[in-house]
């Protein structure tokens, strides 16, 4: 699709995918993982070789993504995590990282890991300390996550690209291309676990970056990377992602009209003590928020519970509808407590991690009511 369609239709139509060969308005599989030549040893598609490399089905998934993103190219990878790992890859031996603390346990465990052994100079830095350490620390690489999980701190996309020129990575995993296009706001690469919203059904694990200069040595490094080091999603996994992207602009709308009245329920509710959610005006990133996402802010809420670890997890053992397992983004609902699974990171015991699905607010609301109740 080549007109600048708006992203429902973008998503709806699969970016135009359809399937030439048997005229079928959806794309078929394709899992060859090698492609013939013909007689003169020409091969039938200068594209298709080998699948390490790439994948018609991977390619169709990249498109709709790079189109809501507004990205000059976009790449699949296996997890969130192989995604991450393929930009910090780039980095020479002995570089300067700035790197958001408080965000995704898995990026932080691996990050300090990989920065130890390469001789990295690792600055972990809190969302309200980004822009002065922005400012001061001469860096290769800044990496943010916002809204950030699980704390929910938004960072300023804009603010900081204003103040530095070094390689700007954003984690939107929890905004979403529809609600946040980070590349818009100054980002030179934009990272999403797909495996959360943009699949949205909890069957996928994926992760995307993309970029808004496809020129860029970095970008020509990760692109070489992913395919000389194979970290490559399947063409199943891409045939799936396609199909689940069609409807990610109407569950992301969903899910954020969900979570804002959750939010605003539990925020009132006498049991609970504070929600950090960026839709709710008393959120100390709540104007930031506002000007950096449009048309919600997102599925994932934090809530703290009056009392202690045995509070919080007995209204977490109450939940019927809220199914206790990790992860987000998914059309179910899910809930966490987050300091079982990090014991060590400064996570409050009180706190526990909400995942707002699809499903009816009334239903959501009257299982927090329940759950909440002496
Ligand atoms: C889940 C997640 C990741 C890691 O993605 P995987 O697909 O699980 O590897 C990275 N960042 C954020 C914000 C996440 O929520």
């Amino acid at each position: 699709m080549t007109k600048p369609y708006k992203p429902a239709t973008i998503a709806a139509h699969a970016a135009g995918e359809i399937d030439a060969q048997s005229g079928g308005v959806v794309p078929s599989i394709q899992p060859s993982t090698t492609f013939l030549r013909d007689s003169d040893y020409a091969p039938l598609r200068e594209d298709n070789i080998y699948s390490r490399d790439n994948s018609d089905n991977l390619r169709q998934a990249e498109a709709v993504l790079r189109q809501l993103e507004g990205a000059e190219d976009t790449l699949l990878f296996p997890s969130g995590m192989a995604a991450i790992a393929a930009v910090f890859r780039t980095l020479p031996n002995g570089a300067n990282v700035i790197v958001q603390s408080g965000i995704y346990w898995g990026t932080t465990a691996w990050v300090r890991a990989f920065c130890e052994r390469r001789g990295i100079t690792l600055h972990e830095i809190a969302a309200e300390g980004l822009p002065d350490a922005c400012s001061s620390i001469k860096a290769d690489l800044i990496f943010i996550e916002t809204p950030s999980n699980p704390w929910l701190k938004t960072v300023d996309i804009a603010h900081i690209r204003s103040l530095t020129s070094a390689l700007l990575v954003v984690d939107a995993t929890a905004a979403t291309p529809i609600l946040t296009r980070a590349l818009d706001h100054g980002a030179d690469i934009v990272m999403h676990s797909a495996t959360k919203a943009i699949n949205g059904h909890s069957d996928v694990l994926a992760g995307v970056l993309s970029t808004r200069d496809q020129a860029a040595d970095v970008w020509q490094a990760i692109c070489a990377d992913r395919k000389m080091a194979g970290a490559i999603l399947g063409p199943f996994e891409a045939w799936l992602l396609l199909r689940a992207m069609r409807t990610l602009p109407l569950r992301v709308e969903r899910m954020s009209q969900n979570a804002q009245l959750l939010a605003e329920f539990l925020l009132a509710h006498p049991r609970v003590s504070d929600v950090f959610y960026p839709g709710l005006p008393h959120h100390p990133g709540h104007d930031i928020a506002q000007r950096q996402m449009t048309g919600g802010f997102g599925s994932l809420l934090s809530v703290l519970v009056s009392g202690s670890r045995k509070d919080a997890l007995q209204i977490v053992g109450k939940l019927q509808l809220f199914l206790r397992a990790t992860s987000l983004g998914g059309v179910e609902s899910l809930v966490e407590h987050r300091h079982t699974i990090e014991p060590d990171t400064g996570i409050p015991e009180n706190l526990i991690r909400v995942s707002v699905g699809i499903e009816d607010i009334d239903d959501l609301i009257a299982d927090w009511m329940q759950a909440l109740a002496q």
